[in-house]
Protein backbone atom coordinates (compact mmCIF):
# COMPACT_ATOMS: atom_id res chain seq x y z
CA UNK A 1 0.00 0.00 0.00
CA UNK A 2 1.58 3.41 -0.55
CA UNK A 3 2.58 5.29 1.88
CA UNK A 4 0.57 8.77 2.92
CA UNK A 5 2.44 11.57 3.43
CA UNK A 6 1.54 13.88 6.10
CA UNK A 7 1.77 17.23 4.76
CA UNK A 8 4.80 19.30 6.78
CA UNK A 9 3.79 21.82 9.09
CA UNK A 10 5.02 26.04 7.57
CA UNK A 11 5.68 27.84 10.74
CA UNK A 12 7.39 31.31 11.88
CA UNK A 13 10.12 30.87 15.10
CA UNK A 14 11.89 33.38 16.26
CA UNK A 15 15.53 32.85 14.81
CA UNK A 16 17.00 32.85 18.36
CA UNK A 17 15.31 29.14 19.32
CA UNK A 18 16.30 27.25 16.34
CA UNK A 19 20.40 28.42 17.34
CA UNK A 20 20.84 31.00 15.28
CA UNK A 21 23.00 33.47 17.27
CA UNK A 22 21.18 36.77 17.38
CA UNK A 23 20.79 37.84 20.57
CA UNK A 24 21.94 41.27 21.85
CA UNK A 25 24.68 38.92 23.81
CA UNK A 26 25.84 37.32 20.74
CA UNK A 27 23.95 33.89 21.80
CA UNK A 28 21.20 31.82 20.93
CA UNK A 29 18.33 30.24 22.59
CA UNK A 30 18.01 26.46 20.79
CA UNK A 31 15.31 25.04 21.99
CA UNK A 32 15.94 21.21 21.88
CA UNK A 33 12.52 20.30 22.57
CA UNK A 34 11.25 22.19 19.87
CA UNK A 35 13.15 20.53 17.65
CA UNK A 36 12.96 17.35 18.41
CA UNK A 37 9.35 17.35 18.70
CA UNK A 38 8.24 19.04 15.24
CA UNK A 39 12.10 19.75 13.70
CA UNK A 40 11.69 16.65 11.28
CA UNK A 41 8.27 17.97 10.19
CA UNK A 42 8.20 21.71 9.94
CA UNK A 43 9.30 24.20 7.59
CA UNK A 44 10.41 26.68 9.53
CA UNK A 45 10.50 30.68 8.40
CA UNK A 46 12.95 32.10 11.06
CA UNK A 47 12.58 36.26 12.12
CA UNK A 48 14.90 38.33 14.46
CA UNK A 49 12.58 41.19 14.44
CA UNK A 50 15.83 43.34 16.61
CA UNK A 51 18.34 41.96 13.89
CA UNK A 52 16.16 43.19 10.89
CA UNK A 53 15.56 46.11 12.94
CA UNK A 54 19.29 46.62 11.99
CA UNK A 55 20.21 46.71 15.72
CA UNK A 56 23.12 44.00 15.03
CA UNK A 57 25.18 41.34 17.00
CA UNK A 58 26.04 42.04 20.12
CA UNK A 59 23.41 44.96 20.61
CA UNK A 60 22.94 47.39 23.62
CA UNK A 61 20.33 45.50 25.87
CA UNK A 62 16.21 46.63 25.07
CA UNK A 63 13.62 46.29 27.27
CA UNK A 64 9.43 47.75 27.93
CA UNK A 65 8.99 51.03 29.85
CA UNK A 66 5.88 52.75 30.62
CA UNK A 67 2.25 52.18 30.71
CA UNK A 68 1.66 48.55 30.52
CA UNK A 69 -0.82 48.89 27.65
CA UNK A 70 1.42 51.19 25.51
CA UNK A 71 4.93 50.56 26.45
CA UNK A 72 7.87 51.86 24.77
CA UNK A 73 10.65 50.11 23.21
CA UNK A 74 14.27 51.52 24.99
CA UNK A 75 17.92 51.17 24.57
CA UNK A 76 18.09 50.13 28.15
CA UNK A 77 21.02 52.58 28.80
CA UNK A 78 20.85 55.38 26.06
CA UNK A 79 16.93 55.10 26.45
CA UNK A 80 17.20 55.57 23.02
CA UNK A 81 13.49 54.94 21.82
CA UNK A 82 13.34 52.12 18.97
CA UNK A 83 9.19 51.80 19.65
CA UNK A 84 8.35 53.24 16.02
CA UNK A 85 10.98 51.99 14.04
CA UNK A 86 10.06 48.67 15.43
CA UNK A 87 6.18 48.79 15.20
CA UNK A 88 6.91 49.65 11.35
CA UNK A 89 9.13 46.83 11.19
CA UNK A 90 6.70 44.54 12.70
CA UNK A 91 4.16 45.88 10.61
CA UNK A 92 5.66 45.10 7.46
CA UNK A 93 7.08 41.77 8.53
CA UNK A 94 3.98 40.34 9.38
CA UNK A 95 2.15 41.32 6.17
CA UNK A 96 4.45 39.84 4.57
CA UNK A 97 3.99 36.44 6.92
CA UNK A 98 0.51 36.57 6.12
CA UNK A 99 1.09 35.83 2.54
CA UNK A 100 3.15 32.74 3.40
CA UNK A 101 -0.33 30.96 4.69
CA UNK A 102 1.93 29.53 8.05
CA UNK A 103 0.11 27.33 10.35
CA UNK A 104 1.37 28.50 13.28
CA UNK A 105 4.05 30.29 14.84
CA UNK A 106 6.83 29.67 17.94
CA UNK A 107 7.97 33.00 19.60
CA UNK A 108 10.74 33.24 22.50
CA UNK A 109 9.07 34.16 25.69
CA UNK A 110 9.77 37.23 27.41
CA UNK A 111 11.73 39.17 25.10
CA UNK A 112 10.12 42.75 24.54
CA UNK A 113 10.07 42.01 20.94
CA UNK A 114 9.24 38.15 21.04
CA UNK A 115 7.55 37.68 23.97
CA UNK A 116 3.74 37.17 23.54
CA UNK A 117 2.65 37.58 27.60
CA UNK A 118 4.64 38.09 31.35
CA UNK A 119 7.06 40.17 29.49
CA UNK A 120 8.83 42.57 32.42
CA UNK A 121 7.82 46.36 31.86
CA UNK A 122 9.70 49.29 33.77
CA UNK A 123 7.21 51.34 35.06
CA UNK A 124 7.50 54.85 36.19
CA UNK A 125 6.88 53.82 39.68
CA UNK A 126 9.51 51.45 39.55
CA UNK A 127 7.47 48.65 39.75
CA UNK A 128 7.58 45.72 37.23
CA UNK A 129 4.57 44.99 35.27
CA UNK A 130 4.14 41.68 32.62
CA UNK A 131 3.42 43.41 28.65
CA UNK A 132 3.31 41.73 25.02
CA UNK A 133 6.51 42.50 22.69
CA UNK A 134 6.25 44.88 19.87
CA UNK A 135 6.87 42.02 17.28
CA UNK A 136 4.17 39.42 19.32
CA UNK A 137 1.57 41.99 19.61
CA UNK A 138 1.48 43.03 15.76
CA UNK A 139 1.69 39.09 14.88
CA UNK A 140 -1.33 38.13 17.25
CA UNK A 141 -3.22 41.41 16.30
CA UNK A 142 -3.04 40.71 12.65
CA UNK A 143 -3.42 37.44 11.44
CA UNK A 144 -6.14 36.01 13.24
CA UNK A 145 -6.72 32.74 14.15
CA UNK A 146 -2.94 31.79 13.58
CA UNK A 147 -1.98 29.48 16.56
CA UNK A 148 1.01 30.95 18.59
CA UNK A 149 2.55 29.77 21.32
CA UNK A 150 5.56 30.81 23.35
CA UNK A 151 8.76 28.04 23.45
CA UNK A 152 8.48 27.96 27.57
CA UNK A 153 5.02 27.15 27.72
CA UNK A 154 5.93 24.25 25.35
CA UNK A 155 7.21 22.33 27.83
CA UNK A 156 3.99 21.94 29.20
CA UNK A 157 2.48 18.48 27.62
CA UNK A 158 -0.68 19.24 27.49
CA UNK A 159 -0.10 22.78 25.56
CA UNK A 160 2.55 21.57 23.21
CA UNK A 161 0.03 18.77 22.20
CA UNK A 162 -2.99 21.50 21.68
CA UNK A 163 -0.65 23.61 19.58
CA UNK A 164 0.37 20.53 17.75
CA UNK A 165 -2.96 19.62 17.07
CA UNK A 166 -3.80 23.25 16.09
CA UNK A 167 -0.74 23.42 13.66
CA UNK A 168 -1.33 20.40 12.00
CA UNK A 169 -5.27 20.91 11.10
CA UNK A 170 -3.78 23.96 9.78
CA UNK A 171 -1.35 22.41 7.07
CA UNK A 172 -4.00 19.81 6.73
CA UNK A 173 -6.65 22.76 5.47
CA UNK A 174 -3.60 24.00 3.49
CA UNK A 175 -2.91 21.01 1.67
CA UNK A 176 -6.82 20.48 0.46
CA UNK A 177 -7.19 24.10 -0.87
CA UNK A 178 -3.97 23.97 -2.84
CA UNK A 179 -5.29 20.56 -3.88
CA UNK A 180 -8.88 22.33 -4.49
CA UNK A 181 -6.76 25.47 -6.60
CA UNK A 182 -5.01 23.44 -8.95
CA UNK A 183 -7.37 21.04 -9.91
CA UNK A 184 -9.73 23.69 -10.56
CA UNK A 185 -6.71 25.18 -12.59
CA UNK A 186 -6.55 21.69 -14.39
CA UNK A 187 -10.74 21.73 -14.68
CA UNK A 188 -10.20 25.36 -16.59
CA UNK A 189 -6.71 24.74 -18.80
CA UNK A 190 -9.44 21.75 -20.03
CA UNK A 191 -12.26 23.54 -21.32
CA UNK A 192 -11.74 23.94 -24.92
CA UNK A 193 -11.30 27.90 -25.87
CA UNK A 194 -14.77 29.01 -28.16
CA UNK A 195 -13.92 30.12 -31.64
FE1 LIG B 1 15.74 38.01 18.02
FE2 LIG B 1 13.31 37.58 19.06
FE3 LIG B 1 15.31 35.94 19.66
FE4 LIG B 1 15.31 38.43 20.59
S1 LIG B 1 13.87 36.81 21.07
S2 LIG B 1 17.04 37.35 19.68
S3 LIG B 1 14.38 39.54 18.88
S4 LIG B 1 14.43 36.25 17.64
Amino acid sequence: MAKIEREKIRLGVSACLLGQRVRYDGGHKRNDTLLRVLGADAEWIPICPEVELGLGVPRPPIGLVGPRHAPRLVELESGRDLTVPMRRLARARVRQLARLALDGFVLKSRSPSCGLRDVPVATRDGRRRSGRGLFASELAHCIRGLAIEEESRLTDRRVRARFVARVRAAAQRRAKAASAAASAERTQSAIPTPR
